[in-house]
């Protein structure tokens, strides 16, 4: 960090998650500041340590809906203020207006593989069924048999436990009556997993 104000306080807050070593299954979850406007996300320390003339300033969304466009007043920057400034103790500090929590997937993982039959559930994946041309789920199909990796074959009986196919989703729904609001879920569900648990 710079010299100047010091914003250690908030700095830890929304650092990058540390791992508590007494308690691996505790949930890890990076936080991303997202533009109130555009909804674009960004790197909350950018945001937290932006100054300007050497103070701690608002800054405003660098998003752009057409950077490549040469006029600069037609590749329309969102320009939205991303964080309000309160004072904290003696300092200045840039708050984000809005996080975006964003769970770790490495992290996520981890816990699924602890659990007790998780790898044994990845063992009876599909890759073991050749059903005769009967397609119930994702690995009966060719991009699954065949999906390259490194000059072979990525989904195999020996891979079955260590070589996962993500799957990621999206979906919008209104979850208000005669409102405007819409609201989105993102979420990765594994194909290896028989149907039951894939998500
Ligand atoms: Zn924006």
């Amino acid at each position: 960090m710079d010299e100047g104000e010091k914003n250690d306080d908030v700095e830890d807050f929304f650092a990058s998650p540390k791992i508590d070593n007494d308690n691996e299954e505790a949930f890890i979850v990076e936080s991303l500041t997202a533009c109130t406007d555009c909804h674009k996300l960004h790197n909350v320390k950018d945001i937290i340590a932006y100054k300007e003339e050497g103070k701690v300033a608002i800054m405003n969304c660098p998003y752009k809906e057409y950077p490549n466009n040469p006029i600069s007043s037609r590749n329309h920057q969102c320009n939205n203020s991303l964080s309000i400034l309160k004072k904290n103790k003696n300092a200045t500090i840039a708050v984000p207006r809005m996080l975006y929590p964003k769970p770790n997937i490495h992290q996520q993982l981890s816990i699924l593989y602890q659990r007790p039959d998780f790898e044994n559930m990845l063992k009876l994946s599909g890759i073991q069924k050749n059903e005769n041309n009967i397609y119930s789920d994702i690995y009966n199909g060719k991009v699954w048999k065949n999906f390259p990796f490194d000059g072979s074959t990525f989904f195999t009986t020996e891979t079955a436990t260590t070589h996962l196919g993500l799957l990621l989703n999206l979906d919008w729904f209104q979850p208000f009556s005669y409102t405007q609001h819409s609201t989105s879920a993102i979420y990765v569900s594994i194909c290896n997993l028989p149907r039951v648990g894939t998500h």
